[in-house]
């Protein structure tokens, strides 16, 4: 077990160089400023970039992609719903920035090899070469999806994130996890590949469903569990603006949680420790969704019920004050989040974990609160506490 606290006393930086190179992003244009106003920056030597956050951030991409990676022609990656809806403006915001649009259908199984693969073959098919940018455009599973596509490329070229989810512009654009899924799990064959840029414009949010926006709240209340006890009392007081995506609740909430994801992203790159604080929730959430056949759940209701059985594994093992708890798992429902597991066997779900990435010789680790804003990470858990604490939310013996 390691414990991950005390780690935001340092004030997260902003963006401040006008130049960058990255593994795939390699341009140097002095002249150029970033948007010091609402530019955050992911510190990572050779490889940091720019995250935009704001309305009208769309208007500017065209601007902003070609300072971040000199690219002469972009090709938009994107579901044919994001297409309809925002499409016309993320065009216009390209500007002079030669571009192609492919289209992907939506959904967590487009995750797959098959649909990579078709991505390289669409690629090859139009000539894009190593100086072409890939523009993932969507949710997590298009950043994830076409992030993966452009870390394999021609050995990588460039790509940038315009997360058009909460879920997306809250977590997946930042921190260049890159993956598809196996029929064996979540995420086992991807890469570490950060972008050159992260371009979340909230005016995007206002077409997406109520249950898709609510899942994206589930990995907000996961950073404020992870890292801040005061962004946990804002929402509990703000819950029902968060719930209606008013503006600047919607602000409020993007840029605290990009900050502190590229905080834990600076400090550990490669999760080889303290990264894995991230995946408060997901020991339990990967399984749930593996077993629902990735159509079951969204990521985020799953992570919403995986932060419910973390919190009562965590109080039933004395780390966590049962008032603690309760309050979590109040929010969670208050947002309209599950936090029931109803009628899955429990001993599929173990099954299931025992194959996550994160598990140690076949045996699940989780990240557990030992208050709101302080986490330990890879805990072991006895088998006993875990079944129990599954019955408890409603898995069938
Ligand atoms: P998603 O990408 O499937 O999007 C949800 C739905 O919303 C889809 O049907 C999509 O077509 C639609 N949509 C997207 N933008 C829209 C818009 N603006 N208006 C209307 N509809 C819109 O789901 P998600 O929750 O964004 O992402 C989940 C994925 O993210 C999972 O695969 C998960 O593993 C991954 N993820 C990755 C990381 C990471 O660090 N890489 C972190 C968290 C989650």
């Amino acid at each position: 077990m390691a414990r991950a606290t005390d780690l935001y006393t340092e004030a997260v930086l902003f963006g401040s160089a006008a130049s960058v190179s990255t593994g795939g992003c390699d341009v140097h244009k002095p002249g150029i400023a970033p948007d010091t106003e609402a530019a955050l920056r992911v510190q990572l030597e050779e490889r940091s970039y720019d995250i935009h956050v704001g309305s009208g951030v769309l208007a500017r991409a065209g601007e902003l992609i070609q300072a971040a990676t000199g690219s002469p022609i972009g090709f938009v990656i994107t579901h044919p719903i994001v297409n309809r809806h925002h499409g016309e403006a993320l065009g216009k915001g390209l500007g002079d920035l030669a571009r192609q649009t492919i289209l992907v259908p939506s959904g967590e199984r487009q995750k797959s090899l098959r649909r990579a693969a078709a991505l390289w073959d669409e690629l090859l098919s139009r000539g894009a070469d190593r100086r072409s940018v890939v523009v993932a455009f969507g949710g997590g599973v298009i950043g994830d999806l076409a992030g993966f596509v452009a870390a394999t490329y021609m050995r990588g070229i460039p790509y940038v994130q315009v997360p058009t989810t909460l879920l997306a512009q809250v977590d997946s654009s930042v921190g260049g996890k890159v993956a598809i899924n196996h029929p064996k799990g979540k995420n086992l064959v991807g890469a570490f590949y950060q972008p050159c840029l992260v371009l979340a414009d909230a005016t995007v949010l206002t077409t997406l469903r109520a249950r898709d926006y609510r899942a994206g709240l589930a990995e907000v209340v996961k950073h404020a569990v992870i890292a801040d006890a005061g962004m946990f009392d804002w929402l509990a007081q703000n819950a029902r603006a968060a719930a209606r995506r008013e503006p600047s609740a919607v602000s409020y909430m993007v840029r605290r949680s990009c900050e502190i994801k590229a905080d834990v992203v600076r400090r550990d790159e490669r999760e080889a420790g303290l990264r894995a604080m991230l995946n408060f929730g997901h020991t339990v959430a990967h399984a749930l969704e593996s077993l629902g056949g990735y159509r079951a759940f969204r990521h985020g209701e799953a992570v919403s019920v995986g932060m419910a059985a973390a919190v009562r594994i965590a109080q039933r093992m004395r780390l966590l004050p049962a008032e603690e708890g309760q309050r979590v798992e109040g929010l969670l429902a208050t947002l309209g989040l599950p936090t029931r597991i109803s009628s899955v066997p429990v001993v599929d779900i173990v099954k299931a974990m025992r194959s996550d990435k994160k598990a140690v010789a076949g045996s699940p680790r989780f990240v557990l609160p030992r208050a709101i804003g302080a986490v330990d990470i890879e805990v072991a858990v006895d088998p006993a506490v875990l079944r129990r604490v599954l019955v408890e939310l409603g898995a069938a013996l």
